[in-house]
């Protein structure tokens, strides 16, 4: 319908909407490292994935529930307790969208084990691809899926939720999880006096006989509408990890009360609760004092969907950055056709084309690792060092991708002031900055030999790549050292830019030698732009993000 126009002027100048594309068709390093790492033959089912997502109802979907924030019901008219959290429609048709493709469980069988083959890149590239429309929804998405792991340290639970789990329907009622057609899991480590230190968790769990009672609280708890929470709460033999469902066997609402939802900076379509438990109705999941063990098992892939999403919200950044740039016209010319614009861009492509790789290089370490050491070693080496880089570099990241856009960048209507507001809870939540630090030395000093492989590995991946030999005498040297972590975190950015090279080299040789001669033969500039690539390769890289 053509609107009326203004009777002081003509719109133009201005770019269209980027939607209604195939967000997996229009993004060829995605496909490259797709296919590289084993998920060629799942094209076509990511092509359907990214036309639904990429299309303008659910971008209004996403843009819809993050306007109308959820809100907690804590009373009835009548002063009895509720403690539910109201949704607008547009957020459960998200949460629908993605169970429907089984972005919650696709990496399982409908058993509870691995699900093999290259489940686990398949299933990050649509999760890549929601993130860029909306990922406050994904919080539940990843938990559920990653409780899963979790679970495992309880066959018998795991045989009994599984046949829940591993359906792709979205029941939103509230209603015991062994009547519904689907369901959703979440996690409560957070208490006040101690987030990344789980050990000073004061949360009691007293023997009710075969199950347990939970008194106290937590102090963020995400997506409280979730039928069911992994918790950590100390019993006598130490912390220890409990399944607690919304509603007790008895099917009557189980002792969990929420306080007040969290005001956040961002991820304002998914509630973040504080809640206390009454003695609540739980059940052990795995050993007594083998809290952190059982719950790390779940971390470890929440904190991979964090990398995944990060990806994401800076490819989106990249692609609307991109697309306005084709269309606005500056002094005669396409701000696109403008040489500085070229570099800052360009330079932004080759980011996000590393990211991606890596991303998905993890991801493949992740569906191998339960039948090869090497990859499982990877997998534990490189989680943490893949989350601190790909997370912290998306604020930054995005704030450069709205500039890009000028005015238009900064304000609510697009979606890209969404999107930097989203973008630094990745980096503090399942493991801060310095966390994930911390953990990659731990896994040196404790899976040292391994650990030694996969940088063994690393040297052969990425020889003859400019900087990659210092790159990898540096870490290695940082890591020898005594006081390594007051370096860990030089060192660990070049452990994540050592693999990003290597991951690039597997995919796109000819981008890993222009990521590598920028960011390990060199220090990258603080600023996106501030390198000097032929003319070129910056034409390469901005086709090869949008065409
Ligand atoms: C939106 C949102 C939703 C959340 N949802 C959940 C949820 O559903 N369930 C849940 O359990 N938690 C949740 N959290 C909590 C989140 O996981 C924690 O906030 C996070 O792990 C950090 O813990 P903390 O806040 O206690 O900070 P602290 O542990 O106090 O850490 C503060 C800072 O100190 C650094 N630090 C910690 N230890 C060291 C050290 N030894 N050396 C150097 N630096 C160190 C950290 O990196 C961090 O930067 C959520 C948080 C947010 C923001």
């Amino acid at each position: 319908m053509t609107q009326a126009s203004f009777a002081t002027h003509e719109v133009f100048n201005q770019s269209p909407p980027f939607c209604d594309v195939d967000l997996f068709a229009v993004d060829r390093p995605l496909a490259a490292a797709v296919a590289a790492n084993g998920g060629a033959a799942a094209e076509q089912e990511l092509s359907e994935f990214g036309r639904h997502w990429g299309s303008a109802a659910m971008a209004e979907r996403g843009r819809i529930a993050n306007e109308n924030t959820p809100k907690l019901r804590t009373f009835d008219a009548k002063g009895n307790r509720r403690d539910e959290v109201e949704f607008h429609p547009a957020y459960h048709e998200l949460m629908a969208h993605s169970a429907h493709a089984g972005v919650h469980n696709s990496t399982w069988s409908a058993q509870g084990q691995p699900a093999g083959g290259a489940a686990e890149v398949i299933r990050a590239a649509k999760f890549y691809m929601a993130a860029q429309v909306e990922t406050g929804h994904l919080c539940p998405i990843t938990m559920t899926r990653a409780s899963v792991a979790a679970l495992a340290a309880q066959p018998d639970l795991l045989a009994a939720t599984m046949p829940v789990i591993a359906t792709r329907a979205y029941d939103p009622a509230f209603a015991p999880w062994w009547t519904k057609r689907g369901m959703t899991l979440g996690m409560g480590m957070t208490e006040k006096q101690g987030g990344t230190d789980v050990r000073s968790n004061m949360t009691r769990a007293e023997r009710d006989g075969d199950a347990y009672r939970i008194t106290g609280h937590k102090w963020f708890m995400s997506a409280p509408m979730c039928d069911a929470f992994l918790v950590l709460a100390q019993a006598d033999e130490g912390l220890s990890c409990f399944f607690m469902p919304r509603f007790a066997p008895d099917g009557s609402v189980n002792a969990i009360r929420f306080q007040r939802l969290k005001d956040k900076l961002g991820n304002r379509s998914n509630a973040s609760s504080e809640v206390e438990f009454a003695g609540a109705h739980a059940v052990r999941i795995g050993d007594e004092g083998k809290g952190i063990r059982t719950i790390i098992q779940m971390v470890q892939l929440t904190r991979q969907d964090c990398a995944i999403a990060s990806a994401g919200l800076m490819r989106s950044g990249l692609a609307h950055a991109l697309h306005h740039a084709r269309h606005r016209s500056v002094f005669q010319k396409h701000l696109a056709d403008q040489p500085l614009m070229q570099a800052v861009l360009s330079d932004m492509a080759l980011h996000v084309e590393a990211s991606i790789a890596l991303v998905m290089r993890l991801c493949r370490s992740f569906d191998r690792a339960p039948d090869q050491p090497k990859e499982a070693a990877y997998m534990r080496l490189l989680t943490p060092a893949i989350k601190y880089w790909v997370c912290k570099n998306a604020p930054g990241f995005l704030y450069e991708a709205m500039e890009c856009l000028g005015g238009n960048g900064y304000v609510e209507e697009g979606i890209l002031a969404r999107h930097y507001r989203e973008a630094p809870v990745n980096a503090i939540w399942e493991g801060s900055g310095n966390v994930m630090c911390l953990d990659v030395l731990r896994a040196l000093s404790r899976e040292a030999d391994a650990a030694l492989a996969v940088l063994h590995e690393l040297t052969g991946e990425t020889l003859g790549l400019p900087g990659a030999g210092e790159a990898i005498a540096f870490i290695g040297k940082s890591f020898r050292r005594l006081d390594s972590e007051r370096v860990a975190r030089i060192a660990v950015e070049k452990l994540a830019l050592l693999a990003a090279a290597a991951a690039l080299n597997g995919v796109s040789p000819h981008q890993a030698e222009l990521f590598a001669a920028t960011r390990l033969a060199a220090n990258h500039a603080s600023m996106y732009g501030a390198v000097d690539l032929a003319n070129n390769d910056v034409r390469g890289l901005l086709e090869r993000a949008l065409p």
